[in-house]
């Protein structure tokens, strides 16, 4: 068992040596404004006061949790989540990123607004919160990255926080060998719920479990961990530089309210402006991302995720009765529905055909038409 880690861990270091040495050393010399704001979970005392946990609702949380501890080392999880967020820190600011960190002392008294609030204030381009895990079971392990869970409030940043969730789940495991409990929705953490700009949380491991309690505080193992989850921020933030901007010509329909973004200095800056859902003209993509033609100039949108290729079509369908239409092809509940009818279809996406209602640009799928 302990050879295998052994042999395990030499071969993820080689390869993140070679890493570092490789293409993301590169993008530390290009200028970088972008700004990654780090919460370390927890403070030296708990704070049971309550808060509402959604601007959209009256539930009412603690401002401020007193977190778990470690069974072998006795370390309370807000020290262990501070070490690691200064690792982090130390290591984006190496890249050119600017870091804002929700705390920086154990004894402050920060709600889990108040953190959301400090890196909505920075507007930073992605916002990680710092967490270890706990459980009833010495066995429960590993690593998990959970993301804000798609709903109204949530739409501007979802896809990236997803996307930013599995890639740098991807990266601490391979950097660390760790088991993967995979990416996780929530919409019942007030730090998401308060968010407006793209965040994660990673649960860096069980400090209830013996054997990765004392690997968390072990310093090469939290250098690998945070080593990964560098990689994975970068890979993130910066990919938009590595990818050719190729013309298209192509419709997409953007299913969420999109923000538009600036491409300066090889990085996408985001501006303040969303587009809402609709059918958007494609003049060129770059790696995840479309550039559109608004009223405020070229921007860029994310389309990585939840965007629908649309194929320009332009025929007259006749509806069956009540057929349901819907805001995007993979909602649940219908928006609404039509009696029969005869409708234009303007265009196709798999077999969802999209049309023009009172309420919009809506979905009808194959199934219901003739
Ligand atoms: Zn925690």
């Amino acid at each position: 068992m302990v050879r295998s880690n052994m042999s395990f861990i030499s071969l993820t270091i080689a390869l993140l040596i070679s890493g570092w040495l490789g293409p993301t050393q590169v993008s530390a010399s290009t200028p970088n404004e972008q700004m990654v704001c780090l919460d370390p979970g927890h403070q030296l005392y708990g704070n049971n006061a309550l808060e509402q946990a959604s601007p959209d609702s009256k539930e009412m949380k603690a401002k401020v949790t007193s977190g778990t501890r470690g069974v072998k080392t006795k370390k309370p999880e807000y020290v262990l989540t501070l070490e690691a967020s200064l690792l982090l820190k130390g290591k984006l600011e190496k890249l050119g990123y600017n870091v804002v960190m929700t705390r920086e002392t154990h004894d402050v008294d920060i709600s889990n607004i108040e953190r959301a609030q400090k890196c909505n204030d920075v507007q930073a381009d992605l916002a990680v919160r710092i967490h270890a895990d706990g459980d009833n079971s010495p066995k429960a392990q590993g690593i998990s990255v959970l993301y804000p869970a798609s709903s109204k409030g949530t739409q501007a940043f979802f896809a990236q926080s997803k996307e930013a969730a599995g890639v740098i789940l991807n990266e601490a495991i391979a950097a660390t060998g760790a088991v993967s409990r995979g990416i996780v929705p929530r919409s019942d953490l007030t730090g998401f719920n308060w968010s407006t700009v793209p965040s994660v949380l990673i649960e860096m491991g069980f400090m209830t479990n013996p054997e990765e309690d004392e690997k968390l505080s072990d310093t090469n193992y939290l250098n690998q961990l945070t080593n990964g989850m560098t990689t994975g921020i970068n890979q993130i933030l910066s990919s938009p530089a590595d990818e050719p901007e190729v013309d298209a010509q192509s419709q997409v329909y953007l299913a969420a309210h999109s923000q538009l973004f600036e491409f300066t200095n090889g990085k996408m800056l985001r501006t303040q402006v969303a587009l809402s859902p609709q059918l958007v003209q494609l003049s060129a993509t770059k790696g995840d991302w479309g550039k559109v033609s608004t009223w405020i100039g070229d921007k860029w949108v994310y389309i990585g995720q939840g965007a629908y290729q649309v194929k320009p079509v332009d025929k007259q369908v006749v509806l069956s009765e009540d057929a349901p239409f819907y805001r995007t092809p993979s909602d649940m509940s219908p928006a609404g529905r039509l009696s029969t009818q005869k409708i234009n279809v303007h265009g196709q996406w798999d077999e969802w055909y999209l049309i023009e209602t009172w309420m919009g640009s809506m979905w009808i799928s194959a199934w219901n038409v003739s």
